[in-house]
């Protein structure tokens, strides 16, 4: 058996780990663009020249010799022909297999708006290449727009403060970090950013880059007209699949390659997993699904069934904060329980009995009871506890045989 993988990430390091200890006999190959192995989510780390590459690893260096894995490393795999069951390279190699996974995961998306594909200057966060770009701008620059305030904005805005870049970021929604915070947890850390001397510009999109004569970005024009001067402009506005490499086969994609519940597409012998599927472009639903797929492709059923794609947690300017689930209430047939003291803000939504969404702030140490009632959908109704002191003990049942029962599983 031939296992072929494409994507050396989260997705993609997984599934080869999981597949070697099923089976040791049979080949396995990775081949990716990229050329090291790395943790994406702390790339912000090496721009704020906290860690470097070696620091942002997540498998050891003899990583791939000793799990006798082959690495074909910055290349790009450009088409694959599901009648021969071969992967074509850039360089015209090929890669003969019997199990495919595609785990090529996304890249960032420049919108197109006037001028900001065309200028000097604009830099996306996505790969290490990304960070040494970002590097060689920020030594030409004093001020910088970060467009998009979810996770990767943030974590742009963050390494580039430490490195005393002006910051000004432009968000479409009325906050940042809108799909994990509501308008309460994001004003405290709308709060801190200002603290530091950071614009906030919520509910405005970028209309236009107007460039210097050299074509370096000069200034973001938002859409209320407003005019920031800038030298560099981070784009943090939303990712697509890397999926060009399928268009000559018949792969269903909608907005990510199609998978089943094992992580099987359209095509016989060809599983995906990890952002290329958009499931939900989160490191440790691309590592399930790596996981997921490989027992797949060795011949033994897991079932990817992780309903709980919304968690996450963040630390920003020395705040804590787990989300899960919905962070507002869809209507008014829902309950919404909040704490808010000075330095810690809770607020947890239910319906019947049953949790739909949290966020903790300042305070996360409850996440891992709430975690479990979230995603097991347990019912709490019969439990006369305020909802911020429910415990792992609620759960606990003496039975008649004098044997503890524990609820949760
Ligand atoms: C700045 C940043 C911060 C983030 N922060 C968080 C966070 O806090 N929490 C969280 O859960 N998630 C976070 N994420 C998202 C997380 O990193 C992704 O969900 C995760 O990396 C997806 O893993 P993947 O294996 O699917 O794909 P990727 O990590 O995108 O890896 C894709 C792999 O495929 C290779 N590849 C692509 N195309 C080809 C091709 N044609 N030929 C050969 N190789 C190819 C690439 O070289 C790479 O090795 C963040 C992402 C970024 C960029």
């Amino acid at each position: 058996m031939r296992y072929v993988i494409i994507g050396a990430s989260a997705a993609g390091i997984n599934a080869a780990k999981t597949l070697r200890e099923l089976d040791n006999l049979s080949e396995i190959v990775i081949i990716s663009k990229d050329t090291d192995v790395y943790s994406r989510c702390m790339l912000h780390h090496v721009i704020s020249g906290n860690r470097d590459l070696e620091k942002i690893a997540f498998v050891d260096k003899d990583f791939f010799s000793k799990n006798n894995i082959k690495w074909v490393k910055g290349i790009e795999v450009t088409d694959i022909n599901t009648d021969e069951k071969q992967v074509v390279l850039e360089n015209g190699t090929i890669e003969k297999y019997d199990k495919l996974l595609i785990a090529t995961g996304a890249s960032s998306f420049v919108p197109p708006v006037k001028n900001l594909r065309e200028a000097k200057g604009v830099y996306s966060l996505r790969d290490y290449a990304d960070v040494l770009n970002i590097e060689e701008g920020i030594k030409k620059s004093k001020k910088a727009v970060i467009l998009g305030a979810g996770l990767v904005g943030i974590d742009s805005a963050i390494g580039l403060m430490e490195r005393g870049i002006k910051l000004s970021i432009v968000e479409m929604g009325n906050r940042i970090l809108p799909l994990q915070l509501d308008q309460k947890g994001a004003d405290r850390y709308q709060k801190l950013f200002k603290d530091k001397a950071v614009d906030i510009y919520t509910s405005v999109s970028l209309e236009e880059v107007i460039l210097k004569e050299d074509g370096y970005v000069s200034k973001a024009k938002l859409s209320d007209g407003t005019l920031i001067d800038c030298d560099m402009i981070v784009v943090a506005a939303g990712v697509r699949p890397n999926i060009n490499f399928i268009k000559n086969t018949s792969i269903n994609v909608n907005k990510g390659i199609v998978i089943d519940k094992n992580c099987r597409t359209s095509e016989k012998d060809i599983y995906a997993a990890g952002d290329v599927t958009f499931t939900a472009p989160i490191w440790p639903i691309a590592v399930k699904q790596g996981i997921a797929a490989a027992y797949n492709m060795y011949g033994e059923e897991r079932v990817f069934d992780d309903t709980f794609a919304l968690r996450n947690s963040m630390n920003f300017l020395g705040l804590e904060t787990v989300s899960l689930g919905i962070v507002e209430a869809p209507d008014n047939s829902y309950t919404v329980d909040i704490i808010e003291t000075k330095n810690v803000y809770k607020k947890v939504i239910h319906k019947d009995g049953i949790i739909y969404g949290a966020i903790l702030l300042g305070d996360i140490s409850y996440c891992g009871v709430l975690h479990q009632l979230i995603k097991n959908k347990i019912n709490i109704s019969n439990i006369n506890k305020n909802i911020f002191k429910i415990d792992y003990a609620d759960f606990f049942n003496v039975q008649k045989d004098g044997q503890y029962k524990y609820e949760f599983v």
